[in-house]
């Protein structure tokens, strides 16, 4: 269920970054201590049982709540980055945007089999993001993939979950 204090704190930006957009501005409740203690609660309650050694969070937003679950979870927080962040040796997953291509990568030496990864970002909206940077992680063939957003905008035209496969363990906190 949604949690009200979360909900009433995610600050929405009409047109941005262009017209017609209604985007979820994070950043409010990032910067509010109580907000940022519900969201680590919450994510801690999810996958404290999991086993996750890996906590991949996406460029850039991801990495907030990625750091600060890992520190609880005692897991490595791994960074997903655009191309020619990362000084390291890569692997790299391509993907289609509205318009054009999208890269991400992780250092090569970030992820090993015998880890268990939980993948999270700010917010699921197509998916395509998410979906690039699953596939990235699956080519380091983890034990096990676990996918996580703050916010997953719920609409008929997105259905961003229909990217995954069947089975995909896929939580978010808010569902607007
Ligand atoms: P998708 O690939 O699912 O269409 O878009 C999700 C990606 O774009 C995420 O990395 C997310 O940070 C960013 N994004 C798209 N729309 C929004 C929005 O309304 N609010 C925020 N915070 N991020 C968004």
């Amino acid at each position: 269920m949604n949690n009200k204090t979360l909900l009433e704190n995610l600050r929405c930006i009409p047109d941005f970054p262009q017209k017609g957009v209604n985007f979820r501005d994070v950043t409010t409740l990032f910067k509010n201590p109580k907000c940022l203690q519900i969201m680590e609660d919450e994510l801690y309650e999810m996958y404290k049982d999991k086993g996750v050694t890996k906590i991949v969070g996406i460029e850039s937003r991801g990495f907030v709540m990625a750091s600060a679950l890992a520190i609880k979870l005692n897991a490595g927080v791994v960074l997903c980055r655009k191309p020619g962040k990362l000084p390291g040796e890569t692997v790299q997953e391509s993907y289609s945007k509205e318009y054009g291509t999208d890269t991400i990568e992780i250092h090569k030496d970030a992820i090993t089999e015998d880890d268990i990864v939980l993948l999270h970002d700010d917010l699921l909206a197509t998916g395509g993001t998410m979906k690039a940077a699953y596939d990235l992680v699956k080519k380091f063939n983890p034990k096990k993939v676990y996918v996580n957003f703050l916010i997953e905008l719920i609409h008929e035209d997105l259905n961003g979950r229909s990217n995954f496969e069947e089975g995909t363990d896929i939580t978010s906190l808010l569902q607007v």
